[in-house]
């Protein structure tokens, strides 16, 4: 089988540039490794730029579908010092020009605008070579065009550089409060509308954003 343009990988990238072709008559195909659309949550809010994200948006003609996600209010932020002291207190009120959207509903979007088959879900590249791409359930694909846009470990880049990921000494860590101004209000006070970044003994920071990410970044 040959298809005129192959994408790996059904992130924001590759349904970026699938929507993209789309929207000028080329058509392409994703492999996606994930079995479904819901298979995982994607995480949490991504704040959306002018100068890039919003740009790739509208070059989608999906600025209004855009708009429809954005969490309102999301765009506040407060800065505390390892002792809780407020050092920052921004609102959100409208002008930060970054609209804050969850990952999941990005993806979404950008899914529902594909025409039904673009994306091929539970297909996991295990190897690709010039002209071919090879799945773990065996079968193949023979591509004109190929586009990597598996993520950090992609199958896609050896074909064009040697260059690996690297540990570079940061620790990442994220996790979820749910239903938080029931079950834990005092979290929600301090984090406020958006999102809240904290300063911990040590080099390490850390941000939790409403109905989004709660994590710890610590540096060695
Ligand atoms: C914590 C965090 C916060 C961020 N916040 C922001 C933000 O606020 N604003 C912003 O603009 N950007 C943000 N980014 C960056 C943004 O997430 C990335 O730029 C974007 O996700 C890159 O998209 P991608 O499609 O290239 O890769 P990914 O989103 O990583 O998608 C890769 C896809 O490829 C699939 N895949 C992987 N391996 C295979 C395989 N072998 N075969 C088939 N499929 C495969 C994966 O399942 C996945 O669906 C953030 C990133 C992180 C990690």
């Amino acid at each position: 089988m040959t298809t005129p343009v192959t994408i790996v990988g059904a992130g924001l990238g590759g349904l970026t540039l699938a929507r993209v072709l789309h929207v000028h008559g080329i058509a392409s195909t994703v492999y996606e490794a994930e079995p479904s659309a819901q298979a995982r949550t994607q995480g949490g809010q991504l704040d959306i730029h002018e100068h890039n994200g919003q740009r790739a948006l509208e070059a989608a003609r999906l600025t209004d579908e855009f708009h429809a996600i954005i969490h309102e209010g999301a765009e506040a932020t407060r800065a505390l010092d390892p002792h809780g002291t407020v050092l920052l207190d921004e609102a959100d009120d409208g002008t930060g020009r970054r609209p804050e959207v969850l990952r999941g509903e990005l993806r979404r979007i950008l899914i529902e605008s594909l025409p039904t088959g673009t994306v091929q879900w539970g297909k996991k590249v295990s190897a690709a070579s010039p002209g071919r791409i090879t799945f773990t359930d065996g079968s193949t694909v023979a591509t004109n065009l190929l586009v990597g846009a598996d993520g950090a470990w992609s199958k896609v880049r050896p074909l064009l550089s040697d260059v690996k990921p690297e540990y570079v000494g940061t620790v990442f860590v994220e996790t979820y409060l749910y239903d938080v101004d029931a079950r834990h209000p005092a979290t929600a006070a301090a984090v406020g509308r958006g999102s809240m970044f904290a300063l911990t003994p040590g080099q390490g920071s850390s941000r939790t954003g409403r109905r989004a990410t709660s994590c710890i970044r610590t540096s060695n």
